[in-house]
């Protein structure tokens, strides 16, 4: 069943940092095409579990899978990206002096896979990649506009526009939609739900307008491991989920 192909899978992972514990005994598993929101509250281990991913942060113990086979933790950082995995942190990594074209230009051709020098011209094929990849982020008519003069969720979209040009299989995003406006958060979650079934992503979010527009399987992290999982609701209605935010 090809729905239900797992594209990560975490096992067992411990990260200490001076004998705390960030994550403890980690498991987690990801199917292809899905999109997974992860919450919990500060210090629960959600950067430290995305660390881990992209080998970041090594595990003391625990193994994380890519696509069945491909053991990351055995991997440097630079070789698992190559293998499709991108990641998206909160500040964009744009060139403001650049155009939002040129921007995903530069993109494409950062791409090891695309024999081709940053002077070489792209062809037309590239151009049509570039042109589709516009209209997702919706940036179809911002094309020649320099990057610098987008607004705060352009640059957003942007970034998740150049991490596409590597054609990564899986996407990992930190608080994507932090200092969005309202539109600009639905606009993220309609282009999130386009992504999902070609692309896996992992969402680490706080806005819960946002992941409930999302729908998908929400994972609870807390003190390092899974408390919860499953859907926003039965999530707000778990009592071991509603004591970790408010509280005893
Ligand atoms: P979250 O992203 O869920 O807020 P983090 O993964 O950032 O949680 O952190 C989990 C715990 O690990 C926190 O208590 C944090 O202080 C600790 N921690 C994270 N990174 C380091 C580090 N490099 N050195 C020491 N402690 C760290």
């Amino acid at each position: 069943d090809l729905s239900h192909k797992v594209i990560l899978y975490l096992e067992d992972i411990t990260v200490s940092f001076d004998g705390f514990k960030a994550l403890n005994k980690l498991s987690l598993t990801i199917d292809a095409g899905e999109l997974r929101c992860i919450i919990g509250p500060n210090g629960a281990g959600k950067t430290t579990m995305m660390d881990v991913i992209t080998g970041k942060t090594r595990p003391d113990s625990g193994r994380v899978f890519f696509g069945q086979t491909l053991d990351l933790t055995q991997m440097t950082e630079p070789e698992i990206a190559n293998a499709g995995i991108g990641r998206k942190f909160q500040t964009p990594t744009i060139f403001d002096r650049l155009s939002v074209f040129e921007n995903l230009e530069l993109a494409m051709k950062a791409d090891k896979r695309v024999r081709s020098t940053l002077r070489a011209r792209i062809d037309s094929e590239q151009q049509d990649r570039i042109a589709e990849t516009l209209d997702l982020i919706r940036l179809g008519d911002q094309a020649h506009r320099l990057a610098g003069l987008l607004s705060h969720g352009q640059k957003q979209w942007l970034e998740i526009g150049m991490l596409l040009m590597q054609e990564p299989k899986l996407l990992l995003l930190d608080e994507p939609v932090a200092g969005m406006t309202d539109d600009e958060t639905e606009r993220t979650a309609e282009l999130f739900l386009s992504l999902a079934g070609r692309h896996s992503l992992v969402v680490v979010e706080h806005d819960m307008a946002f992941i409930r527009q999302l729908g998908g399987k929400v994972t609870v992290l807390h003190e390092g491991s899974v408390l919860a999982e499953g859907s926003l609701d039965m999530l707000q209605n778990d009592p071991r989920v509603i004591e970790v935010y408010l509280g005893r």
